[in-house]
């Protein structure tokens, strides 16, 4: 057969060869031991948590080595195509701030220099090194029809054959001869390009998985498609003709990939090109509510699977990163006990000491380590993240929020910027319930009493507090106040003393001040309450007890 003549047959159109893109994309110019790595989701809008928890990997590996992390859309599969699948996926990446080096930066825009990162863009590429492998004898044209490979199907499934697929006796187009092949080209049949793969049944391959050790699977026998009927390339050639000539050379992706490689490395080899170094990253798992058994995190039935979710509840960014590299390597929690104030992003990680077991994504956890992540922040970041989240997602709240900065961020303030800071919120849905009884928007008198105590006592010690109350007091005046209205109402300042002999008090000055809180905010717990009273105003306070003594007289 003459492989040249018969790939000017099925490739008229394509005049460049693959030196012409080794020149165009060269070797990187990187340091030794960088690395280059590439997160490679399809345009379907959705980026799942997992999909965040790899991208994060590709980032950070590519970090610590002084290399370059890139995003390339892998938009070969029309089937799993949305209009405009890549903003959802490029702003999920952004609102927490995994930010590659390279490739799509949004819909239609892109950064670098072995671009178009997009691989609907670079069909060319992927022919002209489809023409070449059969140039090399190393691809052919396929003219099977569905219905011949439904049969094969069935063949084989009759026969109970081990391995399944277009191979060997299977693969009836693999030796036809070039005047069939142009015979069948003039009539109109369409065509796939096949890899003709010199894998044998009986032969294995190993390789090096950064995360898992050595594997060993295998070799691939199979006649890939490489092109199919319209001339696209298929997910496995695109990523392989890609990733050389991106110069990839770490491919971290999800383990469901595992299976792939000893068809990837196949297609590797047979193109020339150095096979990377793969690193296959565990599943996201959760417990499942209902079962209590550990399964993997799902669009259909977990909203916490989406990325998106974490936008709209307004998890700050660095909670989100903060929380995945907990699950990603386990030294993260030292390093951070160490080191307490580094951006997360300058964590030093390494591939080789992530676990390949799947990670369990707890929300408890992760409105923890929020909290602790909020809590540092200073009165004016929390502010305008919070009017930010709000702008978009609770216009309402936002509006109250925002119309008095200078009152907000004093609220925000409260027990914040200490070394004890309080720990209450964890996303900035919660803030609008959080802050309410400061507005009277939202606020909504509760005036429940916890059960030890009647509202006899209450009111007493609300109409005994509206007299005591005075708007200049400093703190320590303004306690004294409470501690003195304690004993005429039967109550004790001294709480040790109360604990030594409970019978001889109807409570301590902590239930005095539990009943002033509750007429002033209706909850039981607040951050500093003469913080609050400064802040909610003389009027406001005189109202709210009168309101809380009316409702208990
Ligand atoms: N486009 C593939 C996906 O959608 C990427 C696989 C890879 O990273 O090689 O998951």
């Amino acid at each position: 057969m003459d492989n040249i003549k018969l790939a000017n047959l099925l490739f008229p159109g394509i005049d460049k060869t693959p030196d012409y893109y080794e020149k165009l994309y060269p070797e990187r110019n990187l340091p030794e031991g960088a690395r280059v790595t590439r997160f490679a989701p399809s345009p379907t809008g959705y980026l799942h948590i997992g999909g965040l928890f790899g991208a994060l990997v590709d980032v950070l590996t590519a970090k610590v080595s002084g290399g370059i992390s890139y995003l390339r859309i892998e938009d070969t599969d029309k089937k799993r195509e949305i209009e405009d699948g890549v903003s959802g996926i490029t702003d999920g990446m952004k609102a927490f701030g995994v930010e590659f080096d390279e490739g799509v930066t949004g819909f239609g825009t892109e950064t670098g220099s072995y671009g178009p990162y997009t691989q609907s863009q670079r069909v060319e590429i992927y022919q002209t090194v489809a023409k070449s492998l059969v140039e090399q004898g190393l691809a052919y044209p396929c003219f099977c029809s569905s219905e011949d490979l439904d049969s094969i199907r069935e063949q084989q499934e009759a026969e109970g054959a081990d391995i399944r697929g277009y191979f060997g006796k299977w693969a009836k187009c693999r030796d036809l001869s070039y005047e069939e092949i142009e015979r069948n080209i003039n009539e109109g049949k369409s065509w796939v390009l096949r890899f003709r793969s010199d894998g044998s049944p009986d032969k294995r391959i190993f390789f090096e998985d950064m995360i898992r050790g050595k594997i060993e699977m295998p070799e691939n026998i199979i006649d890939e498609v490489l092109l199919k009927s319209d001339g696209i390339p298929t997910y496995h050639f695109a990523h392989c003709c890609d990733d050389h000539f991106m110069r990839t050379t770490h491919v971290v992706r999800g383990e469901e990939w595992i299976s792939s490689v000893p068809k990837h490395i196949a297609l590797f080899k047979a193109c020339g090109y150095r096979v990377p170094k793969y690193a296959h990253t565990p599943q996201v798992m959760k417990f499942d509510d209902e079962t209590g058994d550990k399964r993997k995190l799902s669009k259909r039935k977990d909203p916490e699977a989406a990325v998106s979710y974490f936008v709209e509840e307004g998890f700050p960014k660095e909670s989100l990163t903060e929380y995945l590299l907990t699950l990603l390597s386990s030294g993260f929690e030292d390093w951070r006990r160490a080191n307490p104030s580094v951006p997360a992003m300058d964590y030093p990680f390494n591939l080789k000491k992530m676990s390949s077991s799947g990670c369990l994504f707890d929300l408890v956890k992760l409105n923890d380590v929020s909290k602790n992540v909020i809590s540092v922040m200073t009165a004016d970041t929390v502010y305008e993240r919070i009017a930010e989240w709000a702008s978009v997602y609770d216009k309402e709240f936002y509006d109250v929020f925002s119309a008095d900065p200078a009152k907000s961020r004093n609220i925000l303030n409260i027990d914040r910027e200490n070394p004890k800071p309080r720990k209450d919120i964890a996303k900035w849905s919660e803030v609008k319930d959080y802050v309410s009884y400061f507005f009277n928007e939202f606020y909504k008198a509760d005036f429940t009493l916890p059960e030890n105590i009647s509202k006899q006592d209450a009111y007493d010690i609300v109409c005994a507090y509206a007299k005591a109350y005075s708007p200049a007091d400093d703190k320590d005046a303004w306690f004294a106040h409470i501690k003195d209205l304690c004993e005429p109402l039967g109550f004790t300042p001294n709480v040790k003393e109360y604990k030594q002999n409970p019978g001889a008090f109807k409570g301590h000055v902590g239930d005095v001040s539990t009943v002033i809180r509750i007429a002033l905010t209706s909850r039981r717990n607040t951050p500093d309450l003469y913080c609050i009273m400064q802040l909610l105003g003389e009027d406001e306070v005189k109202a709210r007890l009168s309101a809380a003594a009316e409702t208990w007289k």
